[in-house]
Parts: structure tokens; sequence; C-alpha cells
């Protein structure tokens, strides 16, 4: 039964359920799709169209959205984008999207950059976990990878978020060979060091980004990191996402494996995705997307958008076409989707 069918039916009585019985209570938020790095595996250096001001969703129209997720079941929200802080207005943004009654859990996804400016207004609103995207431990080998020389900038905001006490901070490593695969074992020691959650992250071919051939697996990082002591199993929390977490014995941090490749999560894969672009993804790596704009826009009432969100969620993918060899590289920009 949908929402607009019957009108006693609130919409918090509805739940996000698609036909392979998956409950679907996390939303990633793209703000924007523009970015203040260009990471190689992300954005490559040329032909970036960005998309037109009007085209990506004002926060009042996000926020609209977001509340009509949350109604319908969505505990956990991820801001992420492009670089979500470089969205002038962003703090109040998120402690307006902090407040939306149902929400359980409110977390960044950043490049780090712009994070120590704005990392008080930022546990103002409410956030306590950070995921910030760190490639390499090598200064000189920074700017090749993001396109700009910051690696102090961002090393300094990894410290101040520590010192002021956000926990987890989770380091995401996108492991490529030739790229990074000579620091595996120093990001895996930085989890002695600091209660960081280092983790390991498998290379998506999404978009014009081309380097399948750099594709290092998480079974092939685990080998090497297991060369400093054996690595052992932590058990799922509630907030966990499909990362497969371990720790090395007396570490303050973990190690954690994101598989989307070698080892998909799909069939208990709990995520839904709101572009900049104002379009609903029920997969990250399929192409299919609903428009939510445009109704919105044309002055749709909130159980309408519930009607467009359901139906959507109800045919979400079961796995997607990487997993069944069905395509080699996915279309669109991971900018505009959220990582
Ligand atoms: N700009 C922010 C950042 O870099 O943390 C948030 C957006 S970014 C798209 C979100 C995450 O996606 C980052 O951790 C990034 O490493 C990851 N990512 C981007 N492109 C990827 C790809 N092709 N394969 C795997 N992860 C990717
Ligand atoms: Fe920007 Fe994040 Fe993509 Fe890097 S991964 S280009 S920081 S959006």
């Amino acid at each position: 039964m949908t929402a607009g069918r019957n009108n006693i039916l609130k919409l918090s009585d509805i739940k996000l359920i698609d036909k392979h019985k998956r409950k679907l209570n996390y939303l990633r938020i793209s703000v924007t799709d523009r970015c203040n790095m260009q990471c190689i595996y992300c954005m490559t250096h040329e032909n970036i169209t960005m998309l037109p001001g009007s085209e990506i969703l004002s926060y009042e129209e996000t926020l609209r959205i977001a509340k009509v997720f949350t109604q319908l079941g969505v505990s956990k929200i991820r801001v992420t984008g492009g670089e979500p802080l470089i969205r002038k207005g962003i703090c109040d943004f998120l402690i307006k999207l902090g407040k939306l009654d149902g929400l359980s859990d409110l977390s960044i996804t950043t490049n780090g950059i712009l994070l120590k400016e704005k990392i008080e207004k930022l546990k103002s609103a409410g956030i306590k976990r950070l995921n910030i995207s760190m490639d390499t431990l090598k200064k000189y080998k920074f700017e090749n990878i993001t396109g700009v020389d910051a690696f102090d900038k961002v090393w300094e905001s990894i410290m101040t978020a520590h010192e002021m006490g956000f926990y987890p901070i989770k380091l995401n490593v996108v492991a490529l060979y030739g790229i990074n695969d000579d620091e595996l074992i120093d990001f895996a020691r930085l989890s002695f060091s600091y209660p960081f959650h280092i983790r390991f992250i498998e290379y998506m071919p999404i978009g014009t980004s081309q380097l399948v051939s750099r594709q290092l697996f998480a079974t092939e990082i685990k080998s090497i990191i297991s060369s400093i002591g054996p690595l052992i199993p932590v058990e799922k929390s509630t907030f966990d996402g499909p990362a497969q977490r371990y720790k090395f014995e007396n570490a303050k941090g973990e190690i954690g494996f994101i598989r989307p490749i070698s080892e998909h999560f799909c069939g208990s894969c709990n995520r839904l995705r709101l572009t900049a672009s104002g379009n609903l993804k029920t997969c990250l790596l399929s192409d299919g997307q609903t428009d939510l704009k445009t109704p919105l826009r044309n002055g749709c009432s909130d159980k309408e958008l519930a009607e467009i969100i359901l139906k959507a969620v109800y045919d979400k993918p079961l796995e997607h076409p990487l997993a069944s060899n069905c395509a080699t590289v996915i279309s669109g920009d991971m900018c505009n989707i959220g990582g």
C-alpha cells in the first residue's frame, strides 16, 4: 500500500523497504558537485561540466526532501559532494538538517581542506563523526593525487578534529597500484598512534576516470598489511556501513575494508543517495535515477513526494552491474552523485 492511496495512513507508518526486503534507512546527500580538489579517481582533470547553479537543489528543497525521507524511516544521513564544505551556508544547513525528527545520526564526508576553519560550527551542528579523504601520507604525492598542494592543511584538520574529540574519525583511502600501494603499511600503522579508522576503499570505475588497471582489492591490501601483525575482526555496531572491520592487537584505531567490487554488499545495502541535482539514486553503481526536483518545483505535496520515493525504492536493483559483470564502467559523476 502506498501513501497517496490511503489518507488515514501517516508517512511515518510507511517504511522504505524494497522488493528484495531490504530496509533503507541511510541517505547520503550530495549538496554540491563542485570541489576544491580534483582527485584522479573522482574528477578527471579535463571535460568536467558542472551543473548550473539553478539545477542544484536549494537548502530549503533539500531539507524538504530529507524531511520526507526521515518520516519514511531514514535515521542516518551523511552529507557529501563534491566538497560539502565549499558550499556557502553549509553549517547552518547542517544545523537545520540535524533537527529533523527521527534522525539519530548526521555525519559528513570531506576532503578536509576547509574542515579546520569550520570545525567549531560543525560541532555545534551536532556532527560527531567525520569521514576525511586522505590517500597519501606523503606531502610530495598529495598534489599529484588531488591537484592541490594542501597536505598540511588537511593533516592539521585531522589533528584538530582529533583534539576536539570527534569520534570516530574515518580516513578514507582509495587504494591504487602505483599511487599509494607503497603506503598501505604506513596507513595501517597510523591505527597504532591514533584512534582513527583507516578505511581502504576499492576503486570504483565511475564516469571518465580510467584507473581500472590500478585497482587494488581488499584481499591484497589485507595480505600486505598483515605483515605487521594479525588482523582481529571487530564486531559490527549500529552505525556500521558495509566496511569489514578489523583491529591490530593493542592498536588504538581500526582498519576497515570497503569492497564494492571484490565482495559487493548489495544484499545488505541500506543506502539511498540524493544527488546535488535532486535525483534519487537507489544504487550508486547503477545508472537509474528518479527525478525528485521537478515534482518538487512543480508544487507536489509531501505525500506525492513520498509516493515517488517509495516507488523508486521498491525497484532498487538487487545488485550493481559490476557485481554481475554486466558492465566495466559506470556512467555519471561521483561528485554529483556523492560518494
Ligand atoms: N569531497 C569529499 C571527500 O573527498 O571526502 C566528499 C565527496 S567524495 C566523492 C566521497 C568519497 O568518495 C571519498 O572518500 C572519495 O575517496 C570516494 N571516491 C571518489 N571517487 C571514487 C572512486 N572512483 N572509487 C572509490 N571511491 C571514490
Ligand atoms: Fe573532490 Fe572528494 Fe572527488 Fe576528491 S574525492 S575530487 S575531494 S569530491
